[in-house]
């Protein structure tokens, strides 16, 4: 079954409409991106010819604060992979109670395919075409699937450049010598891990159990070690990334196993294990379940075979509706991406917020306001999975959607 990401979103805004008891002017606004923006960006290759590039960047509600969200090089985007994108960031800013909006942007484009150079004249240019639209008080973009760090370096200054003014705030996920944060890198995962160690004390599984992690790449690695480190035990038990899996009951070393990773490319044949199929890893016994490869990765034909009694989406979308509805009748809970993988945005923000103090904090400092800001935004989808009777994505859309209801209601929007 193949899916629309956005008709996926807009069910999820409408069924939390629906518990909500919003109106329909409401329901409609939310329903639905504030404004789009589409461009063309030409771009001069290596080979000195030009070639017409498609970019987006669509604010999706804004009533909060100013956009925020990614910028993705694929060459599947479509106009709804980036408003499902917008969407989900609005949400997931409004759950972790940042002064923020969602906004998301893409670049049609396979940057396997571009070299070095043919990337930085996309960034270049994709911020000369953007730039009324963009800016620290208005959409602050960050990297996203096949954007990093060095894009994000290029857009900035290419903003400053058509500005004339030094605006290092305009991207996130900046490298430290720019106007970056500490404690970005980790970020996600950390958020992810947090979110677990209160899920456990709350529905009563054993933190210091076992764990299994799907995608053994930025995400997943780190999660291998900092699921130990801050949880303070835990058996790691299995990992797969593209290439295959592999199983050991007496557990794995994460420190050991990232080394192996780098220097081999794959996780196969790590000393001690057993070789096993990538899908089998997801299906793994165990308590808590990382997905952290791709979208759409537990479905309706594998859900039922899911035996992890939490599992905790730090990939964005890894679980399609029917398989959400699977799990939940398994009595499995399932910590959502618009919670579990919002460390990555509320770090982001501190980055923004040190960027216009020129004032930078240290990396405990952010670690321990993100454990502040992460946690609360557990408790409070708790909160709403206890009042509404529902799932926890349910209850996490239920408490971002209200959110944003609320400061549309108080701006005279509806
Ligand atoms: P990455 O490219 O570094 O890692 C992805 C990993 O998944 C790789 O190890 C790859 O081999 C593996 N993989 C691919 N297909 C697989 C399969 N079928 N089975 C098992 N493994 C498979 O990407 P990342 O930055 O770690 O991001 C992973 C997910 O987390 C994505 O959905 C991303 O959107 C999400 N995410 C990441 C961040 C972040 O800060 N890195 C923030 C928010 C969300």
């Amino acid at each position: 079954m193949s899916y629309n990401s956005f008709e996926v979103a807009q069910k999820q805004v409408l069924e939390a409409s629906v518990l909500l008891k919003l109106d329909s002017n409401t329901t409609e606004l939310l329903l639905w991106p504030q404004r789009e923006y589409k461009f063309t960006i030409p771009v001069k290759m290596d080979n000195k010819s030009i070639k017409i590039f498609h970019g987006y960047r669509i604010h999706y509600n804004t009533a909060r604060g100013p956009a925020k969200g990614g910028i993705r090089f694929h060459q599947d985007e479509t106009v709804d992979t980036v408003r499902a994108l917008a969407c989900w960031m609005t949400w997931k800013t409004a759950i972790a109670d940042l002064p923020l909006g969602g906004g998301k942007g893409g670049v049609i484009c396979d940057p396997k395919k571009l070299s070095a150079e043919e990337l930085e004249n996309i960034a270049r240019n994709y911020v000369r075409a953007a730039a009324d639209f963009i800016g620290p008080e208005k959409d602050i973009p960050a990297p996203d699937v096949y954007t990093n760090p060095q894009t994000m370096v290029w857009m900035m200054d290419e903003y400053e450049t058509i500005t004339r003014k030094h605006q290092p705030g305009v991207f996130t996920d900046k490298p430290l010598q720019v106007g970056g944060t500490e404690g970005r890198r980790d970020a996600t995962a950390r958020g992810g891990v947090y979110t677990v160690r209160e899920a456990c004390k709350h529905f009563g599984v054993n933190s210091k159990g076992t764990y299994v992690i799907q995608g053994f790449g930025n995400a997943g690695q780190r999660a291998a070690l900092l699921h130990q480190e801050i949880i303070g035990g835990g058996k790691l038990i299995a990992v797969s990334d593209s290439k295959g899996g592999i199983y050991n009951p007496d557990g794995l070393n994460p420190k050991e196993l990232v080394v192996y990773k780098l220097k081999n490319g794959n996780v196969n044949n790590f000393p001690g294990s057993t070789n096993i199929k990538k899908e089998e890893v997801l299906e793994t016994e165990a308590d808590i379940l990382y997905p952290a490869a791709l979208e759409n990765a537990i479905n309706e034909n594998n859900a039922d075979r899911i035996r992890a009694r939490i599992i905790c989406e730090l990939a964005n979308g890894p679980t399609t509706p029917e398989a959400d509805i699977i799990l939940y009748k398994n009595n499995k809970i399932v910590l959502p991406d618009i919670l579990s993988s919002a460390g990555g945005v509320i770090v982001s923000y501190f980055e923004m917020v040190q960027d216009k103090y020129s004032y930078f904090w240290p990396e405990d400092t952010v670690h321990s306001r993100l454990d502040q800001k992460i946690t609360k935004a557990f408790w409070s989808v708790i909160e709403a999975m206890k009042e509404k009777r529902v799932h926890p994505r349910l209850a996490a859309m239920i408490v971002g959607v209200a959110r944003v209801a609320e400061a549309c209601k108080l701006r005279g929007w509806i």
